[in-house]
């Protein structure tokens, strides 16, 4: 009883410090899932343990997709059905640590659209992409060629948060390709820039890092065979924590800014 009192002080401390070190959340990584136990700091220590994912697509190292999902996304025919489709969506474990699907912002009418890796904390809690840190340093890239969030359409390859902010794997951003390439083809933008490696690597086919590929214009070419131009740049996450490459980062805006232009004419 004495050793069952001591263990249980010991796991209280041992969260207390995870509290204090600003931890929000402690992730057990499965095989191909995991559970996550959230810290409510309101009601300090508030357990609330997910279940055992159910049935995934995630239970092989490969992708299942099942037939009807993509005959389903692929019907979606405006970006609320879409919304829709994936708010009803149950086969990506990541929905079940995430607050809320992060879908998108910005303008859906822009010719411009801006693809991320996956929501961090303030954006699965505002359910908005790129509102965070990283979101502030996209918003002055932006400014610095003269566009806002009224003139481009930001949405991200994973729409819910990884837990802990933990990159999204491979088999993550393969399940959620249909959807993003969906929402590409319903938007139909003019020029598509992928922020980051993750974003760039659930498009375009590309082996190594986005140091490799970033500043480079190639075409992708979507099921409605609607070819659009598209460049990969550095993540502003990435900016933040390596601010001398923000050179590479300007020479790519510079590059869309001539593209836009280019379009203009
Ligand atoms: N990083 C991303 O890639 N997307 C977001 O929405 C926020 C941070």
């Amino acid at each position: 009883m004495k050793s069952d009192n001591n263990n249980l002080y010991q796991l209280i401390a041992n969260l207390e410090w995870q509290l204090n070190m600003g931890v929000e959340a402690i992730v057990e990584e499965k095989t191909n899932n995991f559970s996550e136990i959230k810290i409510d700091k309101s009601d300090n220590l508030k357990f609330d343990a997910f279940q055992q994912p159910s049935a995934s697509l995630l239970e092989d190292e490969e992708v299942n997709q099942d037939e009807s999902i993509l005959k389903s996304v692929n019907d979606c025919l405006s970006l609320e059905e879409l919304k829709n489709f994936m708010l009803d969506f149950n086969g990506c474990d990541l929905k079940k640590t995430a607050t809320q699907l992060v879908f998108s912002d910005g303008n859906p009418k822009s010719n411009i659209m801006i693809i991320g890796e996956a929501p961090g904390a303030e954006e699965d809690r505002q359910g908005k992409p790129f509102c965070g840190a990283s979101g502030q340093l996209l918003d002055k890239m932006l400014a610095s060629i003269n566009l806002d969030r009224n003139n481009v359409y930001i949405t991200n390859a994973i729409p819910w948060r990884p837990p802990g902010n933990r990159t999204p794997k491979e088999i993550e951003i393969n399940l959620m390709k249909p959807f993003l390439l969906r929402h590409i083809e319903l938007v139909k933008p003019k020029i598509l820039v992928t922020v980051g490696g993750s974003a760039t690597k659930a498009i375009l086919d590309i082996e190594g890092g986005i140091l490799r590929h970033r500043g480079v214009w190639k075409e992708i070419r979507l099921s409605n065979s609607l070819v659009i131009p598209i460049i990969a740049t550095l993540h502003p996450a990435y900016l933040l924590r390596a601010p001398n490459q923000k050179k590479l980062a300007w020479e790519d805006l510079k590059s869309i800014r001539s593209k836009i232009q280019e379009l203009n004419e």
